[in-house]
């Protein structure tokens, strides 16, 4: 191994046991350090400009997931570098589709959701849920004790009261005039430079610190759902990663079968969803979570937006080749999400743009990672958060939000749902409570591998085994 490697450094190669370079990479066989240690530093240093930007965004993750994920990161890289898996959504809407069932199982695969509603009703047993217990049937505002917040017409009268109130006055201490004066010079401990402070900056918007944050948020219980009843995804069992063959119309008017991450569908149980609902999908392109809420079959006032034009076309094309045309009950339209604010919907499903971990990993083409789009990278979580704000307003009280992402960045997951709370504990009447979702890990246990350690909603992690995710999955039920 060693000089191969040795040949590496002085020709720039690429390596063939790690897919990157060795100039870049700490290579899994160690020897770069090795070499590094032996005076090579210099030419690290000369490429690291010309850096591609996957190298930049697997940069990123060992400096940022590693920390989180701790012995679980090794496993999860080599996983977001190897292809994903897929699952096999089938289309309701084709006339053919128990050929389609057929055909998926002949290849070896298997229906998920069935394995899926045998470990809910186990669940069930085990935790005896199914009793509807007194305290359950309360509204939950009745439950739930929220900080008092002072409302803006408060604020203005105790304003008003503290003019005239000598006490409170004499207790405010002036600054100004006692020990300092305004011309005093004191020096900062240390000047930092820009790509310092650049640095600072990146960690604040790639890690979750709660202790930040003002607002304790509520999470409660809620029963278990029922699982949709007629949505069905096959996927091949855990350490098979055979690929799906491209649907055809083989059978049937309409394409057979969608392919999907099958952790995308796990935002669309979580929102479970009933006839009479009224559903916003505020980020919607280029549709496979709103082709998987179709197959629900219980869309029957549906509401697609997104800014992208581009992107709604091809949502438009997935409805055309899966639905036959865009059903009466659906809407679809080109707006900029963040600006919704009336409360016309009870369930919502925010699927937020994010760092699209896999992508930026194994894609030089539109990659977040590109110096050019520091600024955009950078921006995410605040936009994540206007857009699940924006969520929430669309929602009635009562109804629910769902809000989810494809990356294990804590800040654009739970950091988000946190910041979403806070500022609309701060800035409106709105009162908010994260629905604790946990019941999906022992449903699901069989397909997808959950972190414990998330505090608010629920992450699928991507392994070698199980190749699905990321997907980051939080539930939030408007109380007022
Ligand atoms: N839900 C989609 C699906 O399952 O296929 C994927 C959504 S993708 C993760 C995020 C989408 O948000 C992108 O299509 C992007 O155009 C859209 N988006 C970004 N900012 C938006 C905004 N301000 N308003 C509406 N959509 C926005």
């Amino acid at each position: 191994m060693f000089p191969l490697y040795m040949r590496f450094i002085s020709t720039g190669t690429v390596c063939t046991y790690a897919r990157y370079s060795c100039l870049c990479l700490p290579c899994p066989c160690k020897q770069v350090d090795y070499i590094q240690r032996r005076g090579y530093k210099k030419k690290w240093a000369k490429n690291e400009g010309s850096k591609p930007h996957t190298v930049h965004a697997l940069n990123h993750m060992e400096a940022f997931y590693k920390p989180v994920f701790k012995e679980r990161w090794p496993s999860i890289r080599i996983s977001l570098l190897t292809t994903s898996k897929y699952c096999a959504l089938l289309n309701n809407y084709n006339s053919e589709n128990e050929k389609v069932e057929k055909y998926l199982t002949d290849l070896g695969t298997y229906n998920a959701m069935e394995k899926a509603k045998l470990a809910r009703a186990k669940y069930l047993e085990k935790e005896n849920q199914q009793i509807v217990t007194e305290q359950s049937s309360l509204p939950i505002e009745s439950l739930i004790d929220f900080p008092k917040r002072p409302s803006h017409s408060e604020v203005d009268e105790n304003d008003d009261v503290n003019d005239d109130d000598e006490d409170v006055k004499e207790d405010i201490q002036p600054v100004v005039g006692k020990n300092t004066s305004l011309y005093d010079f004191i020096p900062t401990k240390r000047v930092y430079t820009d790509k310092e402070l650049l640095q600072q900056h990146i960690a604040r918007v790639a890690t979750f610190d709660d202790s930040l944050l003002e607002v304790p948020v509520k999470v409660i219980q809620e029963q278990v759902p029922e699982l949709p009843e007629d949505l069905k995804f096959f996927v091949y069992p855990k350490g098979d990663i055979s690929k799906f063959p491209n649907p055809k119309m083989k059978h049937g008017n309409l394409l057979g079968y969608y392919m999907m991450d099958a952790a995308s569908l796990l935002p669309v149980i979580a929102l479970d969803l009933q006839e009479n609902d009224s559903v916003l999908d505020l980020c919607a392109a280029p549709g496979g979570k709103t082709l998987a809420m179709l197959q629900t079959l219980k869309t029957e006032n549906l509401t697609c937006i997104d800014e992208s034009w581009s992107r709604l076309s091809r949502l438009k094309d997935i409805s055309k080749w899966y639905i036959g045309e865009t059903p009466s009950s659906m809407s679809v339209s080109k707006r900029d999400g963040k600006l919704l604010e009336d409360p016309f919907y009870n369930k919502v499903l925010v699927d937020v743009p994010c760092n699209t971990d896999r992508h930026v990993l194994i894609s030089e083409d539109n990659n977040l990672f590109k110096p050019g789009r520091m600024e955009e990278r950078l921006e995410l979580p605040k936009e994540q958060m206007e857009l699940l704000v924006a969520g929430i307003k669309s929602c009635k009280p009562g109804g629910t939000v769902v809000y989810s992402t494809c990356t294990l960045s804590p800040a654009q997951n739970d950091g988000v749902i946190h910041a979403a709370m806070d500022h609309l504990w701060k800035e409106t009447d709105i009162d908010t409570v994260v629905i604790d979702i946990s019941y999906l890990r022992p449903i699901f246990k069989d397909i997808f591998t959950f972190f414990p350690k998330t505090k608010y909603g629920q992450l699928v992690l991507p392994t070698l085994s199980s190749n699905f995710g990321p997907m980051y999955i939080c539930k939030i039920k408007r109380i007022r």
